[in-house]
């Protein structure tokens, strides 16, 4: 019998689709899981490399992975803090491959941008290809709306949607800048595409800046004209990509009813990518680095339910003793792909530069780079 799965699905590490963030082949000896001798192994890496390399931490990271960062941060940040680093040849970023593409783009052309595993994507980032966005933009030229509507990606998409923004007179956005991007962008047009994460958009627009979910559509890349009409296009004021981060979509209004009952007085704390109903229901909404403020300012004795990725909650338990930190969701859940990057492969990718061998450098083409560069630095001058 032969089952037509639709597309070949490709495992973690194998395989090669170089046009997906996931499941790229990560090619490479690497030493095993089970050598005791890893953590030495990487702090003479390390040591060895001086001033010559910068190691960046997202904040999703694993421990054994994020104790060897020179610096940690999100994804915005590290971009910013490799880009500070003029004297550094080698820049090896802990995180995933749209934000190495970001470092690369905002680094010098003599810096090298290394992501120790090439399986490390962003299903979110994925879920946006530049042939899908063209589309959507032809269907809002078929429409008669394309020069009222200005885009704008989220900094979690690749380099290509970057430049098609770039190109389009937009902006890139973070979670903690998305308000000022969007009041940017209504001073110029009357609509906002919003690529790719659909929760970001519609949380900032109707929580932020007043608008109903009445004046949101969603665009879906897998339906024709997005699965919308002309004059619902026409109609909407924010025109939602149908994105959304795997590991935030977990989290329900169920998850905050549960934790409520279980802790009495617990505060609710969540990132801006949860759903609409979850955020709702939260007490407090911010961005990773607004969450980690929120915590260290917290008196002794609070509790809190944290809806972001498990790796950065755990840390945030163990970071504050005096304070009750737990994950909102019951069900562990790290995002999969930021834990591709572990022990073995940060190591082979130390030592690989060590020998004078750059492995697994992230490149963005110069057009490309070009757009999305101009799409960031629209960023950067937002008011
Ligand atoms: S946490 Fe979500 S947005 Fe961040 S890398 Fe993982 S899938 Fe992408």
């Amino acid at each position: 019998m032969t089952i037509d799965i639709g597309s070949p699905l490709l495992l973690l590490g194998r395989g090669a689709d170089p046009a997906s963030e996931r499941g790229v082949a990560c090619p490479g000896d690497l030493p095993p899981a089970s050598d005791p001798a890893l953590v030495e192994r990487a702090h003479a890496a390390k040591a060895a490399l001086g001033d010559r390399l910068f190691v960046l931490g997202h904040h999703y990271q694993r421990d054994e992975v994020i104790q060897f960062a020179d610096v940690t941060g999100d994804s915005f940040k590290l971009a910013q803090e490799a880009a500070a680093r003029p004297q550094a040849p080698y820049i090896v970023f802990c995180g995933v491959h749209f934000m190495a593409e970001s470092a690369d783009i905002l680094t010098g052309a003599d810096q090298r941008v290394v992501l120790p595993d090439l399986a490390a994507g962003c299903s979110m980032a994925d879920m946006a290809t530049y042939e899908q966005v063209e589309e959507c933009w032809e269907a809002l030229e078929d429409a008669g709306i394309a020069d009222d509507v200005v885009p704008i990606t989220y900094m979690n998409s690749s380099a290509d949607i970057k430049a098609f923004v770039g190109r389009h007179g937009g902006t890139v956005c973070t979670s903690s800048n998305a308000r000022r991007a969007l009041e940017w962008a209504f001073s110029k047009g009357s609509k906002v595409l919003f690529l790719p994460d659909q929760h970001l958009g519609r949380n900032t627009a109707v929580l932020e800046m007043g608008l109903s979910l009445d004046d949101c559509v969603v665009y879906n890349p897998h339906r024709p004209d997005g699965g919308l009409g002309r004059d619902e296009l026409r109609d909407a004021t924010m025109i939602l990509w149908r994105g959304h981060c795997s590991v935030h979509g977990r989290f329900s209004k169920e998850s905050v009813d549960d934790v409520r009952a279980r802790i009495p007085g617990v505060n609710v704390l969540v990132h801006p990518e949860c759903r609409h109903e979850v955020v709702m229901e939260a007490d407090h909404i911010g961005s990773t680095e607004y969450i980690i403020r929120m915590l260290d300012e917290a008196p002794a004795g609070s509790a809190w339910a944290v809806g972001t990725e498990l790796n950065l909650v755990k840390r945030l338990a163990d970071r504050h003793l005096d304070k009750t930190v737990v994950f909102l969701d019951k069900a562990v859940c790290f995002c999969s792909t930021m834990n591709r990057i572990d022990l073995p492969h940060l190591v082979w990718s130390l030592e690989s530069l060590v020998r004078g061998k750059v492995v697994n450098q992230i490149t963005v083409d110069e057009e490309t780079a070009y757009y999305a560069r101009a799409a960031l630095d629209q960023m950067l001058a937002l008011p």
